[in-house]
């Protein structure tokens, strides 16, 4: 039966998730092999867009992405740029936190997977750019539990793709490079496959660059034109900054393809109720100039990721491009410059992650434990506490970083430092947790702190302290501290630390989903769509004004042709031989019979006939 296909020790079906910023997949594992669970309707990604409608339904996928320029202030794409952040979102007038936006993209997954494998409990891998800071894998966890699933594991987003490759690639010893340009992220690692076993060896990236980034660097260029013709910024307006934004996306996928796109956008917003367009064209070599800057930053990092892996451009034997933003050309040209060989055309870009994260899964429930594979992954960044250092030699300066875990460690992994106290008769130490890679902790990032009290009162530098992290797989942080002297120990898991993600408010925002995704509020219009259907009518009748309009100068213009053909007809058949003025005869009753008409083909056809027919008299 469909449900024990996928199911682990604890009899729930696992499945893996690739929760992009644009697209979003779920995966399992049938038959031994990764394989996409697509919606009923087929789609085998969905885009990562979530639309409250004016029944205060949820929509989630291609419809909501129908609705971002229409109803913007209800729709919304691109949140897992901002996870891990408390930035409030408002959606059709209600608040929501980014991850609490994640979970509703993650509960329309689980219907696919309820419909796949039946109803009940499920467990989930979720994966996450690899460059995802404590506290963004933390909200993404809680995404998934939120969307009602056991979060097994989180994954790194390359790991999960060089699993996908390797599974059927172990045999051989070798190490890959995984480039992974999506929508809003940018990883890149260094995978060694080692007698069955895959080793991360180092990962860096950037958690803020990707197509998303590319597609605004095409809008400003839309909107800059539309400003130095019209005097007005379209990005001030926020429907016409989603209309340009959706079209330079298009223009983006369409320069992969092709050398030259024509822009043609009727209207992208009102000046004085007069539409404003757009009618120009884009060159790829333009478009690859004005995204050389971040695909050259990707390049750095590339190189940055081989140093830390302590290996050279020649020792890398395969490279596997994954996301979206790999299609555009210039990425395979720069990656086959650098190392002197094409990447691999046989990973899927769109469903890499995901398969791998099933890959994952099934390793996890045993479904893969013939394949042999042994995974592991490291740590993308240090961590460490703030602690006094000293300065200049003379005194001591607090906010130094203290790296107790060093970035690319493997994980899952344990390690602690001793500390001493600083003041004489100090009984307390404040233990300050950050990630980063700067000696100051103000530039990394805050995870969490906690206070270890009972420290007996003795002089300064005479109590020690050991401060011990331990990094689990999922790439989740627990500190503990203990003072030596007398044991005294506080041990805290950075999940708990805040308060945000307490179970309370995790109970509050389960409920407030739960009735999001059921409840069915009155069919009011809201003042949004009052104002959106009262624009796409403006709209409409525009575009119509603006085709009629076009028509009817095209019959003036084409009727001043007919008189223009009719006299030169007439001129010629002042010198025509009586079988010339036949034919000139036929040719003005022709002009003479559409100067009346309205119908533009058969005026043109007059014209063409016509012409054709006294150039050949001419001759
Ligand atoms: P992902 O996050 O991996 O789903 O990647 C999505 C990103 O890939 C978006 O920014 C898309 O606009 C971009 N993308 C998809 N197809 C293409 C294409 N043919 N050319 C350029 N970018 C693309």
């Amino acid at each position: 039966m469909k449900k024990t296909i996928n199911n682990n020790q604890n009899g729930h079906p696992i499945v893996g998730i690739d929760l992009g910023t644009t697209n979003s997949a779920v995966a399992f594992i049938n038959k031994g092999r990764p394989e996409i669970i697509p919606s009923p309707s087929g789609e085998r990604i969905i885009p990562s867009v979530v639309h409250i409608n004016q029944q205060g339904q949820v929509e989630v996928g291609k419809t909501a992405q129908d609705a971002l320029i229409a109803m913007p202030s209800r729709t919304i794409a691109a949140v897992k740029r901002k996870m891990g952040s408390e930035e409030e979102i408002i959606l059709a007038g209600q608040a929501f936190l980014p991850h609490e936006i994640s979970a509703l993209i993650l509960k329309k997954l689980k219907e696919f997977v309820d419909a796949r494998l039946g109803e009940g409990d499920k467990e989930a891998v979720i994966t996450v750019p690899a460059y995802f800071t404590d506290k963004q894998r933390r909200a993404t966890k809680q995404a998934g539990e939120l969307a009602g699933f056991i979060v097994e594991r989180i994954v790194n987003e390359p790991t999960a793709a060089a699993m996908a490759y390797g599974l059927f690639n172990l045999d051989k010893d070798k190490h890959i490079l995984v480039y992974d340009l999506g929508g809003g992220t940018f990883d890149v690692s260094v995978v060694e496959i080692m007698g069955g076993i895959l080793d991360v060896k180092a990962s860096t990236g950037n958690s803020q660059l990707g197509g998303e980034d590319f597609d605004w660097r095409i809008a400003e260029w839309m909107a800059q034109k539309i400003q130095a013709q019209h005097g007005v910024n379209p990005l001030d307006d926020l429907r016409a900054k989603a209309i340009l934004k959706e079209e330079a996306e298009q223009v983006k996928k369409l320069l992969s393809e092709r050398d030259t796109v024509e822009i043609s956008l009727p209207v992208v917003l009102f000046k004085d109720k007069t539409p404003i367009g757009l009618s120009t064209s884009i060159e790829r070599n333009f478009f690859e100039e004005m995204i050389e800057d971040l695909l050259k930053e990707t390049m750095d990092k590339v190189q940055e990721v081989l140093t830390q892996a302590e290996l050279t451009v020649e020792e890398i034997d395969e490279i596997l491009l994954v996301g979206g933003s790999t299609r555009i050309p210039m990425v395979s040209r720069l990656i086959s410059q650098f190392f002197g060989k094409s990447p691999r055309k046989d990973v899927h870009p769109d469903e890499a992650v995901a398969l791998g994260a099933a890959v994952q899964a099934g390793i996890k429930s045993g479904l893969l434990s013939k394949s042999g594979m042994v995974v592991t992954d490291v740590a993308p960044f240090s961590m460490g506490i703030s602690v006094l250092e000293q300065w200049k030699g003379i005194s001591y300066r607090p906010g130094g970083f203290s790296v107790i875990i060093p970035k690319n460690t493997t994980i899952p992994v344990t390690r602690s430092e001793k500390y001493y106290t600083v003041n004489d008769g100090q009984e307390a130490v404040s233990i300050e947790v950050y990630q980063g890679e700067h000696e100051r902790v103000k530039y990394n990032h805050h995870l969490g702190k906690f206070l270890l009290e009972g420290i007996p009162s003795n002089s300064a530098g005479a109590e020690s302290i050991e401060v011990k992290f331990h990094y689990n797989i999922n790439g989740i942080l627990e500190v503990s501290a203990k003072c030596l002297s007398n044991d005294r120990e506080m041990s805290v898991l950075m999940q708990d630390a805040l308060d945000r993600f307490s179970e309370e408010s995790f109970l509050e925002s389960t409920t407030s989903l739960e009735n999001l995704w059921k409840d069915v509020k009155e069919d009011v219009l809201s003042a949004e769509e009052e104002e959106w259907k009262r624009f796409q009518q403006f709209l409409d009748d525009a575009v119509e004004d603006y085709e009629a309009e076009d028509v009817e100068k095209n019959i003036t213009e084409l009727k001043q042709e007919v008189k223009r053909l009719i006299k030169r007809s007439k001129h010629l058949l002042e010198h025509a031989s009586s079988e010339e003025s036949a034919g000139l005869q036929e040719i003005i009753e022709s002009l003479n019979a559409v100067e009346e008409m309205e119908d533009v083909e058969e005026i043109l056809e007059a014209i063409n006939n016509a012409t054709d027919a006294l150039i050949e008299l001419e001759t």
